[in-house]
């Protein structure tokens, strides 16, 4: 009999990963609820589910402030904070609160288990899970990419492909989650401030919020079996491992886009190369793959296609499927793609840098600057990156709910830079953004979109401001041509 025989589940939050859980749940025999504060199309949406959970569920205002008092178990949508009524009252009840994630590895068969290589950080974090998966495959192993990157693990599980490794990218909150997590290998990829609104408000002050934010992280590397991954310019990857408890005989291994000491993968000339997974002699060095294999190629997804690739030989890929892997892939749009290109100006559409530190990775890429930004600045500041990039940028074009963050950062350290500040509350804005954009490029200018912040002020998500951005763009070409 299954242990979930009339287990009582709370599944609280109707998502995608609640939905899924939800579902698997009921599958297994669990007496399952679920409750849901929103009560919109998505959620009526999964009519099948819902006539399945036959009245076990409650949507609309309310819906979560309270937890039935026989309740075993509480599965958790990873955005909800801990100081929400309901997981309040689970923690002080002492019921269990589990993530997707932690769900997803209690319900992997004891004979079928799929090993995970995971990969976590503020940028990056689905760019180098596709690249992985893409190495995985190309070494001819059955993989899945899962997890934050959009296809919750619990769905793959039920799959009847008998995988030989998922490629798991996990957010911090998932992380959060999670307490029994044990990863093959695990990378960090790098941790600038993101997401302290979530943190703040039940941790203290800003300081506390970027500790629970870093220390999310370093679960990743909990107990890990093989390898943490690390990134050796960003030291405090390095202390997560230091400070994590792993499996005997698991390695520390560091990329770096210089040349690399041992147990490190790095770039030699034109090529990325590994000195960690190769017979221990000092002067052995296995080329991997091309610098020019990887695409794009600026230097922050360099970073990315190393990561990927000690995770991947970790497991045993050889450097071909690596090469191989990187030469196939294409990247989902929204991360620095050109739009458009007309009279000398280039429209790229970077709307997936939702944070400071992706959108310095872009800004880095461009030398005439025509900035569209601003959105859900999430407690970040903007005053690094403006200073960074003010000698670059020719103007800045702001919409978004925090935009006044950008425009206070903007006046302080680049007041020589126009901005313009559209206050117009809906998607609407993004037209006027461009428009108001056309009007200051100039031949060999780039005009950009990185807007260092969520869109959820505004857009359903990063693609449809992304989406919405690219349309905006097309309709000023038509006006002017
Ligand atoms: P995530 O899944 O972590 O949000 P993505 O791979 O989707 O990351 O990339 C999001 C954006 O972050 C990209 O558009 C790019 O601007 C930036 N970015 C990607 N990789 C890195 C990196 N290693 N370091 C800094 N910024 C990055």
């Amino acid at each position: 009999r299954s242990p979930w025989q009339r287990a009582r589940v709370v599944v609280a939050g109707l998502g995608t990963s609640g939905f899924t859980a939800a579902d698997a749940l009921l599958e297994l025999g669990a007496d399952v609820l679920v409750l849901d504060d929103a009560e919109n199309d998505l959620n009526r949406d999964k009519g099948t589910l819902l006539e399945h959970l036959d009245g076990r569920v409650r949507l609309g205002p309310g819906a979560s402030a309270q937890l039935p008092a026989d309740a075993d178990l509480v599965i958790t949508s990873p955005g909800w904070r801990p100081d929400n009524t309901l997981l309040a009252q689970a923690a002080a009840r002492g019921v269990p609160i589990w993530g997707d994630v932690e769900l997803a590895w209690r319900l992997m068969h004891p004979d079928r288990v799929v090993p995970w290589l995971g990969v976590t950080g503020t940028n990056g974090k689905t760019t180098t899970t596709q690249m992985l998966d893409s190495m995985l495959r190309a070494a001819g192993l059955r993989s899945a990419a899962v997890g934050n990157i959009g296809r919750p693990i619990i769905e793959a599980l039920n799959d009847d492909v008998p995988y030989d490794v998922f490629a798991v990218e996990l957010s911090s909150f998932q992380l959060h989650w999670t307490s029994s997590i044990e990863l093959h290998s695990a990378a960090v990829l790098n941790l600038h401030p993101d997401h302290l609104e979530w943190y703040g408000p039940w941790l203290g002050g800003a300081d506390e919020a970027m500790r629970g934010y870093r220390d999310d992280k370093a679960r990743i590397y909990h107990m890990v079996r093989h390898s943490c991954v690390y990134n050796v310019a960003e030291p405090q990857t390095e202390h997560m491992v230091e400070e994590a408890e792993v499996v005997e005989g698991a390695r520390a291994i560091g990329f770096t886009l210089e040349i690399p000491a041992v147990s490190m993968l790095g770039v030699v000339d034109d090529l990325l190369v590994d000195r960690a997974f190769v017979p221990q002699r000092r002067d052995s060095a296995l080329p991997l793959a091309s610098v020019s294999d990887v695409q794009p190629n600026a230097p922050h997804n360099i970073e990315n296609a190393l990561a990927a690739a000690a995770l991947a030989r970790s497991f045993g890929v050889p450097a071909g499927a690596v090469a191989a892997g990187l030469r196939t892939l294409h990247l989902g749009g929204h991360r620095i793609q050109t739009v458009a290109q007309t009279g000398g100006v280039r429209w790229v559409d970077d709307s997936k840098a939702t944070n400071p530190h992706a959108a310095n990775a872009s800004m880095r890429a461009f030398d005439s600057i025509v900035w569209i930004a601003g959105g859900q600045t999430k407690g970040t500041t903007f005053d690094d990156l403006v200073t960074t990039h003010a000698g670059r940028l020719r103007a800045a074009v702001l919409l978004g709910v925090d935009r006044a963050v950008i425009a206070e950062a903007l006046a302080r350290h680049a007041p020589q830079v126009p901005v313009v500040v559209i206050d117009r509350p809906d998607t609407g804005a993004m037209a006027e953004a461009v428009e108001a954009a056309a009007r200051f490029a100039r031949p060999g200018d780039t005009v950009l979109l990185a807007p260092g912040s969520a869109s959820r002020d505004m857009w359903t998500g990063y693609d449809a401001r992304g989406d919405d951005f690219a349309a905006a763009v097309k309709a000023v070409q038509r006006k002017e041509g």
